[in-house]
Formats: C-alpha cells, structure tokens, sequence
C-alpha cells in the first residue's frame, strides 16, 4: 500500500518535471522564432451583414508559429508561456508593428484588431509604444483596434485605465474581448474607455440550443445598444446561429462561417495592398 503512495509520488513529480522541462524549451524556441522571422500573422474579417450578404470591416489579427522540430503550436498554447516568461513584451510588440505594417498598405482601409495581452497592459510605456508605431507606420489611428480583456483590467484597475485612456487620445478604439467570461463585466464596460463589446464565442456556440446562452446573448446585445457600444459576435459558424443574431438586430459578426483566419495573401481581393516597398 505504502509503496503504490510512493510511486504516485514519484510519478506525479516527473511528470512536473517534463512539463517544466516542456515550458522552457518552448519558451526558448518561441525566442528563435522571434528573432529568424518562424511567427507569422494570420488575418480574419469581420463582417457587416444584414442577413443575406456580408461585407468584411476589419481583421482580426492572430499570432501563428511554425516550430521545425514541434510543428504549428497553437497561441493557447505559447501565449501563456511567453506571459509567464516575459516574452510576451517583445512578441506582442511585433505583433502590433508587423499588423500596422501591413494594414498601412492597404489601399482599402479596413480596421485592424490587435490583441493585447494582460502583461501589456501594465507597462506604462504602452501607449509611447503604439504613437511610435503608428507614427513610424503611418496607420491612421481609427484604423486600429485594441482588443483586451476584463481579467487583463482587473488585475490593476487604476493602472490599466490610465494606459487605456492614453492609448484612446492617440485616436485608437479600444474592444472588449472575451465578453462575459470575466466578472464584474457591467462595472469594467462602465469604467473603462471602451468602443465596442466581443461576445464570447462559448455563448455563440451554445446559441439556440441553451436557453442560458441565449439569455445571455440577447442582455449583452442590448446592453450595448443601451451603452452605445458596437458589438460583435465571435465565433459564429452555422447559419442557426447567423439567423439568431441577425434576428437581434447584431449585425457585426466574425466566425469560420465568414472566413477562417488565413495569411493576408489570401484576403489581397478584398484588401487590395499595394505593391511592398
Ligand atoms: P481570441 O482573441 O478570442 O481569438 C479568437 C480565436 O477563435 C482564434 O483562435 C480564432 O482562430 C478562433 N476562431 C475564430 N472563429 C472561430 C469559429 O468560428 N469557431 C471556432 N471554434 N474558433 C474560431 P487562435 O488563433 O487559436 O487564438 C487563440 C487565442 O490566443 C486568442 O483568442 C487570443 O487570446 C490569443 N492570441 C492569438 N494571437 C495573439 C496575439 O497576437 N497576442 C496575444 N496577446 N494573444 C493572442
Ligand atoms: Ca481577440
Ligand atoms: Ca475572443
Ligand atoms: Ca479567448
């Protein structure tokens, strides 16, 4: 009996022990990837619709990272991990210079959302950080879109409102990402210079079936409406759902049903670059 508590032990420990061993090659890895250009930006609209036809607004822009050895490893994968170590200061940072980069060669000027990580959030350099890009890019300000999270702000309220109030005098809008999974949400949505709300896409995907999420979805949308704030929905993929919303009067919409996130290559129709300098 004693031995069997003992083997747990033993197996419970060198299993932390991979995971850590794990963490500190990707973290290592995503730091090579950095510096020999392996990271890759991969863009998906989000769309106007009124039911019958759609017109992409904006893109969402969405970190991908090819290691040679690991294969692709999924952002819920390594973002955690660069926020443990760190690294999310200088990735993020590259990830919004390389999304206004490419947005500013748009001849159709469409917005670009960033996301912005909660470590981010709580460098006071920030909002220095997005006037330089912007300058150095020439992106027009009300092109770009930052999208945080309500964890990202509780963690520092007073800090993270500072920081976002900043950013929102250089023009920039600012987007809640992630709507209703946090807590106190009414309270953030009211305390935070915030222009448009993004529904959580679990609730989108319960849409229809589960009388909670439908529930939930109806009182954010007309939240909104009563805030005066723009609302999107994520995650939509079957036309149940594209009905239920559009129904609702939410005409903004983002999801695999209107265009999966793919390398700007493949949306150049829409947003029509011009050739790179
Ligand atoms: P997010 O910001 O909520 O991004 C939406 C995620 O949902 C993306 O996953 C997207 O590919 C996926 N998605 C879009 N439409 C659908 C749909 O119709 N159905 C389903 N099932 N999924 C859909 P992805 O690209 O794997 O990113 C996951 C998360 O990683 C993001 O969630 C975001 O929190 C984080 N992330 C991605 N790129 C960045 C980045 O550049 N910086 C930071 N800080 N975080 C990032
Ligand atoms: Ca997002
Ligand atoms: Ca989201
Ligand atoms: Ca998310």
């Amino acid at each position: 009996v004693k031995q069997s508590g003992g083997n747990d032990i033993v197996f419970y420990s060198s299993e932390m022990d991979e995971e850590y061993r794990f963490k500190r090659q990707l973290s290592s890895n995503l730091r090579h990837a950095m510096e020999n250009g392996q990271l890759e930006l991969h863009y998906q609209p989000q769309c106007e619709t009124d039911g019958n036809d759609q017109v992409i607004h904006s893109f969402e822009a969405l970190l991908r990272w090819t290691d040679p050895e690991l294969g692709s490893i999924p952002p819920g994968r390594f973002i955690p991990i660069a926020e443990e170590t760190g690294l999310i200061v200088p990735l993020g940072e590259w990830v919004l210079r390389t999304a206004c980069k490419e947005a500013a060669r748009w001849k159709n000027p469409l917005g670009i959302g960033v996301n912005l990580s909660a470590v981010q959030l709580q460098k006071h350099e920030l909002p220095e950080l997005v006037a330089e890009i912007l300058n150095e890019t020439g992106l027009d300000p009300k092109r770009l879109e930052l999208e945080v999270t309500e964890t990202a702000l509780i963690h520092n309220p007073a800090r993270s409102m500072k920081i976002l109030s900043d950013i929102k005098k250089l023009g920039v809008r600012i987007a809640m990402d992630d709507f209703g999974t946090g807590y106190s949400s009414l309270a953030t949505l009211q305390n935070f210079p915030v222009d448009r709300i993004k529904i959580d896409q679990s609730f989108i995907k319960k849409l229809v079936s589960n009388d909670q999420a439908i529930a939930i979805v109806r009182a954010v949308i007309n939240l909104s409406r009563d805030l005066n704030l723009e609302v999107i929905a994520e995650g939509v993929e079957t036309d149940e759902q594209a009905s239920f919303l559009n129904d609702h009067d939410c005409r903004s919409v983002q999801g695999y049903k209107y265009g999966y996130p793919k390398p700007i290559s493949d949306y150049a129709h829409v947003v029509n670059p011009t050739e790179f300098p």
